[in-house]
């Protein structure tokens, strides 16, 4: 089929390179011009493993292309998908500032019967008005359908999750529109869940609220470990082996961040508010996830009262690994805290540090290694376990430190093992050692 993507993010450029990929002919759309340039030489904005490859792959198929002229994208197209950005405003909701734009030129510039789809995260309600802006502006005799097809893919791992992912959420009130984007898809090969608009709306909100509930969760049963003596990665374990809690996604760390758990548990608190069913959990979710952010600070202050002229190493910037993604890091609260209590703070990311540069504190320094950043520091702390960060043994940290004090917020290494290479190792829901 013919397709348009509009927006090229983490989100639009996936599903235009993995649409392509199957067998379409899609074409890309952006405003931004110096991203539509890159693009069209097969190099991709983001880093996203594995991305480029294909990208390129297609674009010498001749069934991928990139622009910023909506006219020339929808010449042909008979599906939109709307891939911008929902990000959160002021007072938690979601903006809906792009959607609108967009909405409203894909009713300016369609030519024939389309299928307009909002893979956007957006609130419940928002597809009909979509459908509202786009029939504003439609040629005579042309007509649209609207469906919802909410994205799961993660960060770092998005092309393999577009392949691999465990369902297509497909939301339609037509038959016809439902059963077109099911035929899409079908060469995925993944189980396709069909329904209604506002059910997948509710899925992808339900879904993330749901998993950032796990991740607050697990991140006070970890304080409690803290305190009482007890070890979150053996209660997890144990936790883990009843098929209805089930293992994944327990691991004890310094909270959520990224670009979609935060603005989006924030969006539905504020759709609850607005239905007038107050979600009282969600919101000591989001108040747990913001005091998670600053334990490594707390357990700093606590070992050594004062930061003031100490340097401290962040070791990972980037919310996870493998992503160049610094939206809502927890490098970002640490550094300010840092700083904020007199602290220097150098920061080494394999991947992230011109992003980093953009959103963390000016007097963040930068390092190019591991090493450096430690060599510098007088204790470090783990925020991101890249690969290249986990590789760094005991040993040297012992030797690149000025004080052998690790905070690590994502129990990178056994703290035994630590105490035995005279480290003094600080970790998340495990006693200290060393
Ligand atoms: P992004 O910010 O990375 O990308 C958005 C892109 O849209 C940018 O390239 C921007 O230039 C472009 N854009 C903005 N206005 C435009 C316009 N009028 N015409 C054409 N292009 C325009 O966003 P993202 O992270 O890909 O997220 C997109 C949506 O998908 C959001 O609603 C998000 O919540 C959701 N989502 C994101 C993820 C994720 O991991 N990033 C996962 C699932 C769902």
């Amino acid at each position: 089929m013919n397709i348009a993507v509009v927006g090229t993010g983490y989100v639009g450029l996936v599903t235009g390179v993995a649409l392509s990929e199957i067998g379409h002919h899609v074409t890309c759309i952006d405003i931004d011009i110096e991203k539509v340039k890159r693009m069209k030489q097969g190099k991709s904005p983001i880093y996203e493993p594995g991305l480029e490859d294909l990208m390129k792959a297609n674009i010498e198929r001749g069934r991928l292309d990139f622009t910023k002229c909506y006219e020339e994208a929808f010449a042909e197209a008979e599906v939109a998908y709307i891939a911008v950005g929902t990000p959160e405003k002021a007072d938690g909701t979601a903006d809906l500032r792009f959607i609108e734009v967009v909405a409203e030129s894909i009713g300016r510039h369609v030519q024939r019967d389309t299928i307009v789809v909002t893979k956007s995260t957006v609130p419940v309600g928002t597809n009909d008005y979509v459908r509202q802006l786009v029939e504003k502006n439609l040629f005579e005799n042309v007509n649209i359908d609207v469906v919802s097809n909410p994205e799961f893919l993660r960060e770092g791992s998005a092309v393999h999750d577009t392949f691999h992912g465990d369902r297509i959420v497909i939301g339609a009130n037509s038959q016809h529109a439902a059963d077109t984007i099911e035929q899409i898809n079908v060469p995925f090969g993944l189980p396709i869940y069909k329904t209604d608009i506002q059910s997948a709306e509710m899925i992808k909100y339900a879904s993330n609220a749901f998993l950032a509930t796990k991740i607050s969760f697990v991140n006070e049963i970890s304080n409690l470990c803290d305190k009482l003596g007890a070890n979150i990665e053996d209660v997890t374990a144990g936790m883990g082996m009843d098929a209805r809690i089930g293992n994944k996604f327990l691991n004890a760390g310094i909270g959520y961040g990224g670009s979609c758990f935060p603005k989006d548990t924030s969006a539905l608190v504020q759709l609850a508010e607005q239905a007038g069913q107050p979600f009282e959990l969600l919101r000591a979710v989001m108040n747990v996830n913001e005091k998670q952010k600053r334990l490594l600070v707390e357990k700093a202050k606590e070992r050594f009262g004062s930061l003031q002229g100490k340097t401290v190493a962040l070791l990972g910037l980037a919310f996870k690994p493998n992503t160049d993604d610094m939206r809502e890091a927890a490098s970002i609260t640490i550094a300010q805290e840092l700083i904020l209590e007199g602290a220097n703070v150098i920061g080494y990311d394999p991947i992230a540090t011109e992003n980093a540069k953009k959103v963390l504190p000016g007097a963040v320094a930068y390092a190019d290694s591991p090493e450096e950043a430690c060599k510098t520091a007088d204790f470090a702390m783990i925020l991101t376990e890249w690969d290249d960060i986990q590789a760094v043994s005991l040993e040297e940290y012992k030797a690149w430190l000025k004080e052998p004090v690790l905070f690590d917020g994502r129990n990178c290494y056994n703290p035994a093992e630590a105490a035995e290479k005279g480290i003094q190792y600080h970790s998340i829901g495990r006693q200290t050692t060393g």
